[in-house]
């Protein structure tokens, strides 16, 4: 990335984004890592070994990039492990032209993970900077989601219902709202804990009020805000 200086003293950012062959090969591995821990899922896989990683961090943290690790993006927040994205996006069980909601863009690379598998993508972030800065990136990088700046709690009543919900940070519990835009069928797949540690739990709506819960181990995430405490 190059920076240059214009006239009115504001940086203007010219990103050389090159996705070499040292990068697939970081990626190819990367991939292998997330296998051997357990996804199994093959499109997901694929998504994932698609995806430039590096093109979502910060320069400081190019070589991370293919580390399943978890890395910070600004404004106090971090771009989710990739094994925690994997495993996210495996547990959805998408089918092409699903229509999927998630809570937290973020550094938007979970986001372009579910573009890439081929469904419409609606995203929330609460944090201001990051919403302005990931709706800029992704489609330059040719990932065209439907971005929103707002309290992720509320969901998105006006544009739902949702085929699949999708929470990426850690929520300490479920919102209603997130169960009520799910279509009859529909899944909900949210880390729940309001401390350092999460349980991953999938919600299947089986009919109007009626719901299934499932339970899939441990995880950290950064906390889901209430909108008192609305970042800018
Ligand atoms: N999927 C992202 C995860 C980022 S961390 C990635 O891989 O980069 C979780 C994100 O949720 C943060 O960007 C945080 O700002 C956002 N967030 C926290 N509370 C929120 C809320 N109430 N509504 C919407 N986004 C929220």
């Amino acid at each position: 990335m190059v920076k240059f200086a214009s006239s009115h003293g504001i940086c203007n950012y010219i990103w050389f984004m090159i996705d070499s062959f040292k990068h697939k090969g970081m990626r190819r591995k990367l991939v292998e890592e997330i296998r051997q821990k357990g996804v199994n899922d093959s499109e997901v896989l694929a998504a994932i070994e698609e995806i430039p990683r590096h093109f979502f961090l910060d320069n400081a943290f190019l070589n991370y990039a293919y580390e399943d690790k978890a890395f910070p993006i600004g404004s106090g927040q971090t771009i989710s492990q990739p094994f925690t994205v994997a495993f996210q996006t495996s547990l959805l069980e998408l089918q092409k032209g699903h229509k999927v909601l998630e809570i937290g863009t973020g550094s938007g690379f979970q986001t372009a993970v579910l573009v890439k598998m081929g469904v419409k993508v609606f995203t929330i972030e609460r944090q201001r900077q990051l919403y302005l800065k990931t709706r800029e990136l992704l489609p330059k990088i040719g990932f065209r989601p439907r971005f929103f700046y707002g309290d992720g709690y509320q969901g998105l009543p006006a544009y739902g219902p949702f085929d699949r919900v999708l929470v990426t940070a850690g929520a300490p519990f479920v919102p209603e709202p997130l169960k009520e835009q799910l279509v009859v069928g529909g899944v909900l797949v949210i880390p729940v804990g309001a401390g350092d540690v999460q349980r991953m739990i999938r919600i299947q709506k089986v009919a109007e009020n009626e719901y299934q819960e499932e339970e899939f181990g441990e995880f950290r995430f950064v906390p889901l805000l209430e909108d008192k405490e609305q970042g800018k």
